[in-house]
């Protein structure tokens, strides 16, 4: 390419331009899962709204294929692409917190951390994921799910507004009432329709939680997943729960109720005594902590630059044939690093808004599955891969077919049918969506809904 255009371009931005061997390019092409090794050709790391309709801009006239980067979390690996351009966001990580109206408004690449460390001081929080370093856009975006979802919903039911800047170069405004199209599109729909510069959210005034984890001896896990079937079902909306077989950070297989309880704390203790009196665990740090705490907590679970493979669909009942090839395979895990994950999310506000209501199609969803693999050696890679795709292949029965935007494999994205199950009975109205706004399918790298 003409060093003159490149020069250029570099000259207009507030942000900087990166190519290989420029002093940032490498660290900005790293993310979160250390498999995803890809060279863009330039790295437009922005500042601002104008540096994305720069860096859009100039991907559209000199044709180049785009990737955006949020927190750079998702697994698939769609934040950076090979020979193209990827618009950099991690710059923009603004937040600004209104205690007149509870709302936050973020950058388009804010970390769950950025959001969380601002408005806790605040005493406020937005519903968002369990890992602080995950990004907010690729997040709220595909859905958004955490320790608050039963009680104040999915994050993209606390949108209020976003900053889009389209494939055009366009910046529009997306709410009930701008483009509510665009906006039905943003809270559910993925990366589909263009970069979000600045989201605003609601937020909520909570300033302490009792969270933590109660783990037993792996030789429980059949007893542990129905005991956590039935008291998940009978929890109030306060309580959000997983339930994990996953190997203790000193080696020991294990099964584990990881809750979070995000009301009045005098009310805690009746709604977690069953998980209290339930069966001999090996530890129970459930304890009444600041919110920010409980959004670390299992950060150390999930670090940066390890490799990972995951696969992911919804399960509509636990039954015991279920629990049982769950626990069956979770014996089998490859990696101490790896996790058999389930999250239950029904009821509240969430299960309340219709299937067609948002892109984000799931409103009766009830158990997640998360076939997480991770370790560290590539060497291994093939047998840790297996491992994933032999548990989800066996589980795949009991799964009802759908899956979570946010959480799909690498390979399940590739795969139309997948897809399709990924955004349900939305998926036309999202290829209508895609048609208007992105015609030329501009924005691919992502759970792509081909125009
Ligand atoms: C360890 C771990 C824990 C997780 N925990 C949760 C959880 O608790 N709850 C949950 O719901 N999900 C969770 N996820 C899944 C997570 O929500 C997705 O991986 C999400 O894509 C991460 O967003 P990101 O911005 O970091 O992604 P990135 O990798 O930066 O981007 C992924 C895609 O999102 C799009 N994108 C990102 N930012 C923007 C933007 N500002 N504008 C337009 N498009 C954008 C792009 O299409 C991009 O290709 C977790 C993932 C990991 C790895």
């Amino acid at each position: 390419m003409d060093q003159r255009y490149l020069s250029n371009l570099a000259k207009q931005l507030d942000g900087s331009l990166q190519r290989p061997g420029d002093p940032e390019y490498d660290a900005a092409r790293k993310i979160w899962n250390a498999m995803i090794d890809r060279r863009p050709k330039l790295i437009v790391r922005c500042l601002s709204t104008n540096d994305v309709v720069r860096a859009v801009l100039f991907a559209r006239e000199h044709d180049l294929l785009v990737s955006v980067r949020g927190g750079g979390h998702n697994v698939a690996g769609n934040a950076v692409c090979d020979d193209g351009l990827m618009i950099d966001l991690t710059l923009m990580n603004d937040v600004s917190i209104d205690t007149k109206t509870n709302s936050v408004t973020t950058g388009g690449g804010c970390t769950l951390g950025d959001i969380d460390t601002a408005s806790h001081a605040f005493g406020l929080a937005v519903p968002a994921g369990i890992i602080s370093e995950t990004g907010i856009g690729g997040l709220a975006l595909g859905g958004g799910v955490g320790w608050l979802v039963r009680k104040y919903g999915m994050t993209c039911d606390n949108l209020i507004s976003a900053e889009v800047i389209t494939a055009d170069g366009e910046i529009v405004m997306a709410s009930e009432t701008e483009n509510q199209d665009l906006f039905w599109g943003l809270r559910g729909g993925g990366g589909n329709f263009g970069v979000v510069a600045n989201f605003r959210f609601r937020a909520h005034s909570i300033a302490k939680v009792i969270g933590g984890m109660v783990i037993y001896p792996r030789s429980a896990a059949n007893d542990v997943y129905r005991f956590y079937r039935d008291f998940t079902k009978k929890a109030p909306l306060e309580l959000t729960a997983y339930c994990a077989c996953l190997t203790t950070p000193d080696g020991i297989p294990a099964t584990a109720i990881l809750a979070c309880y995000c009301g009045d704390p005098a009310s805690a203790e009746s709604a977690l005594r069953p998980l209290r009196e339930f069966g001999s665990p090996i530890a129970d740090t459930l304890a009444l902590i600041p919110r920010i705490e409980m959004q670390t907590m299992f950060d150390a679970g999930f670090p940066y630059g390890n490799r990972n493979y995951w696969k992911s669909s919804f399960i509509d009942e636990l039954t015991d044939d279920a629990i049982d090839l769950i626990v069956e395979h979770g014996n089998r895990n490859t990696s101490p690093l790896s996790a058999l994950m389930i999250e239950y999310y029904f009821g509240g506000p969430s299960s309340e808004i219709g299937e067609t209501d948002t892109a984000f199609a799931h409103r009766n969803a009830q158990y997640d599955l998360g076939v997480i693999g991770q370790w560290q050696d590539a060497t291994e890679d093939a047998d840790h891969i297996e491992w994933v795709r032999n548990t989800y292949n066996a589980i795949e029965p009991y799964s009802n077919g759908r899956i979570y935007a946010n959480l799909i494999g690498a390979d399940q994205m590739t795969d139309e049918t997948q897809l399709r199950a990924t955004f349900g009975v939305n998926y036309d109205r999202l290829v209508t969506l895609k048609q208007k706004y992105d015609p030329t399918n501009f924005f691919c790298m992502n759970q792509n809904v081909k125009p």
